[in-house]
């Protein structure tokens, strides 16, 4: 059988601020329906490798695949709104003069109907379509969290890139969130690249963990191989918070 294309994969990305090498030869890939988690302490580089995907920052060497297409090296480079990669970032964003419809009907092409049912079905989906027409203030903090999810959404990305989506919300609503999130995703068919600096985050929604440290990937597999054979002492201690 032949080998399923990976929905999204980057290979050796580079990224250098100054003198230090930020991102190095970094290489991940995630498969059609699933999770993969870049996941590691903060400041290793996980924001970064993540923007460049997304196309707001430029790379110094390396090649992002789309589908198994190009679209990203350093001579050749599509624009981040044709990319069909969505994005959510802790500060959910919403923008705090238009409604809940308009800020999830934001990025949206098509005619003003087709805009209202899709922005209607992904209300609905996220359970808050009775917000509509009322303003981001109104809602609490994991509401504004699921209009950013159905925003993110509306344009049908192939993947969503998630940067510590969750670190913003009350424990208590947390795990709820993280499932109905991943449900939503699933049933979108947008493939996630998650980054966390949570391994208990990373072992509840990953299929794939990418462990990151100063640039580099330092380990990758399943998040079981991941926890039960930690690549070095390091890796231990950082396992070793999860109760
Ligand atoms: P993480 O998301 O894992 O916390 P970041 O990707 O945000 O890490 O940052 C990695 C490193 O790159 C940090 O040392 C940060 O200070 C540095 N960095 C990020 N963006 C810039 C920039 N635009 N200019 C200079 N240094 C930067
Ligand atoms: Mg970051």
């Amino acid at each position: 059988m032949a080998q399923p294309v990976p929905r999204l994969e980057i290979r050796n990305l580079v990224r250098r601020f100054g003198g230090q090498t930020v991102v190095d030869h970094v290489s991940l890939s995630v498969m059609p329906g699933q999770v993969t988690c870049l996941l590691g302490p903060s400041g290793c580089g996980k924001s970064t490798t993540l923007r460049m995907i997304a196309g707001v920052e430029m790379q110094d060497s390396g090649e992002i695949y789309v589908d198994g297409n190009l679209i990203c090296d350093t001579v050749f480079r599509i624009p981040p709104e044709r990319r069909h990669i969505g994005l959510m970032f802790q500060d959910f964003a919403l923008f705090p003069h238009l409604s809940v419809g308009d800020n999830v009907a934001f990025g949206l092409k098509g005619t003003k109907e087709e805009k209202r049912a899709r922005v209607e079905e992904l209300l609905d989906k996220v359970g808050l379509k009775r917000f509509i027409d009322g303003f981001p203030y109104l809602l609490s903090g994991g509401e504004q969290q699921r209009v950013a999810l159905a925003r993110a959404l509306a344009p049908r990305p192939r993947i969503m890139l998630m940067d510590e989506p969750f670190s913003g919300l009350d424990n208590r609503l947390r795990d709820d969130i993280r499932d109905q999130t991943l449900e939503l995703l699933k049933e979108e068919d947008a493939a996630v690249l998650l980054v966390t600096h949570e391994p208990e985050e990373a072992m509840r929604m990953a299929d794939e963990i990418a462990l990151m440290r100063k640039g580099k990937i330092v380990q990758q597999g399943a998040p079981y191989n991941i926890y039960n054979a930690p690549v070095d002492k390091q890796a231990v201690s950082f396992f070793s918070d999860i109760n």
